[in-house]
């Protein structure tokens, strides 16, 4: 670009923030969002949503034919609520297989443990492993470990993490399932085994991903559950424990999965999007109600419920990503495929913390939003939901959109329990309240059908 095409675009950039700052909610609009929460409040529809996915499909961990039914299941529940356009789009991943898992203390007091492989994970053989535990407290304190202590053994990682509303406490352990093997490998070690990255003491490991750094010897991975990290951590205070742990896990081949999306046109704008949805992959060991099932029928039902009471002025796009678990993998591909049309990308939100209440909403805006937000404030406030931060953190299957600038919202649903059932055979319709499912619901349909009508948008995000 020559200086004068640059100097005119950032003008133009600047101005576009300047006069499309979102603006207000009329007053009709506002008591159209009224009545339709008090609908949305009332409504079913994301249970029995919910229920179709876990009953028909179930485990859908990327690439296993799960996943497939998934998306099969996808297109035939957007198309029997008739929206508007159908289609999917292409995600190619790895598959990766879990195969047999089972450990054991060999000495000093033989006990079967529950572990389980963490995805992306080279297996042990049939034959298995066994080896001497070198135990840390933290992620932090095996990478300060000298090699000599840890070469020939199986690294133990015991840290716990707790319980908190926002799930910043996953943040903080997490690097111990996603790096650790890397770590351990690195100085080394045979295998590693970390305390499971969950806030439950059932008896029932967390899986999840773990990925090897480029050029490291690549060990065999798994978490324990809470009980057993508990029993190892008593043992070692008796002495030397030694355990034996068999995983045949390996890496499969390419595979095609699909986002699939679902779409409500708008009846004024209907080439400006407004993006919800959740992840359809799940882990494989439960049947992926809180982790995502739970993001995908609210989403969905929020659409079908805007749709059926007034056509919104945007277009209401539903993206299911695939293979959130493994990678973001699907997001990533949704980015690439629709990089061009991104300024068409008003905003988003994503439902992916489980299925908890919605206690506040937090926004990412290059504008002032304080009209909105206050109009917002007001219609959520009889949910139970307060005003967040302008600072929007998103769902993580909009980041890669975020990269590009796209504006977020995210409506914060309470997580303290969350962590008791990620990733976990526990995973399981049971766990869900009807009427938390209905106060999403509620949250979804009102904050969608908002910004499907506020004139303006929000402008390139600056975080
Ligand atoms: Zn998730």
């Amino acid at each position: 670009m020559k200086t004068k095409q640059i100097i005119t675009t950032i003008i133009l950039i600047s101005f576009s923030h300047l006069i499309f700052a979102a603006g207000s909610l009329s007053k009709a609009e506002l008591k159209q969002a009224e009545t339709l929460r008090k609908a949305a409040s009332k409504s079913d529809l994301a249970y029995e949503i919910l229920e179709s996915l876990t009953t028909e499909v179930g485990p859908r961990m990327a690439g296993t034919p799960g996943d497939a039914r998934a998306v099969a299941w996808a297109e035939n529940k957007f198309k029997e609520l008739k929206f508007d356009r159908v289609w999917k789009e292409p995600v190619k991943l790895r598959q990766w297989n879990r195969g047999i898992e089972k450990a054991e203390i060999i000495s000093p007091f033989p006990q079967p443990v529950m572990i389980t492989a963490l995805g992306n994970s080279i297996g042990t053989g049939e034959e298995g492993v066994r080896g001497e535990i070198i135990h840390f407290e933290t992620f932090e304190d095996l990478q300060k470990a000298e090699a000599g202590e840890v070469r020939g053994k199986i690294v133990f990682i015991s840290h716990k993490m707790h319980k908190t509303r926002d799930g910043s406490a996953y943040g903080r352990a997490v690097a111990a399932r996603s790096k650790g093997a890397s770590v351990a490998g690195e100085k080394g070690a045979k295998a590693i085994v970390i305390r499971s990255i969950g806030t439950d003491n059932d008896r029932l490991p967390h899986t999840g991903n773990m990925n090897y750094a480029e050029g490291v010897t690549q060990i065999p991975a798994a978490a324990l559950s809470n009980p057993d990290a508990d029993l190892i951590l008593n043992q070692l205070k008796r002495g030397k424990v030694e355990i034996g742990m068999t995983m045949t896990s390996d890496i499969g081949d390419e595979y095609t999965s699909y986002n699939v999306i679902g779409e409500i046109t708008g009846s004024e704008n209907p080439e400006e999007l407004i993006v919800i949805g959740g992840h359809l992959d799940s882990w494989d060991l439960g049947t992926g109600a809180v982790d995502d099932g739970a993001g995908v029928a609210i989403t969905i039902a929020a659409a079908k419920l805007i749709a059926d009471y007034e056509r919104p002025k945007r277009t209401i796009r539903v993206v299911l990503w695939a293979a959130e678990e493994i990678g973001l993998v699907g997001a990533r591909a949704y980015a690439k495929a629709h990089a061009d049309n991104i300024n068409n990308h008003i905003t988003a939100a994503e439902s992916d913390f489980g299925a908890g209440p919605i206690w506040s909403f937090d926004w990412s805006s290059a504008n002032d939003e304080s009209a909105f937000v206050a109009q917002l404030e007001q219609l959520l406030n009889p949910l139970g939901i307060v005003r967040g931060q302008p600072k929007s953190t998103s769902g993580p299957d909009l980041w890669p959109l975020r990269a590009l600038g796209m504006s977020t919202f995210a409506l914060r649903q309470d997580g303290t329990d969350y962590f008791d059932l990620h990733h976990t055979a526990n995973d399981t319709l049971d766990k869900v309240d009807p009427e938390h499912l209905k106060q999403n619901l509620a949250a979804y349909t009102v904050w969608a059908f908002a910004v499907a009508q506020v004139p303006g948008n929000f402008g390139f995000n600056i975080n």
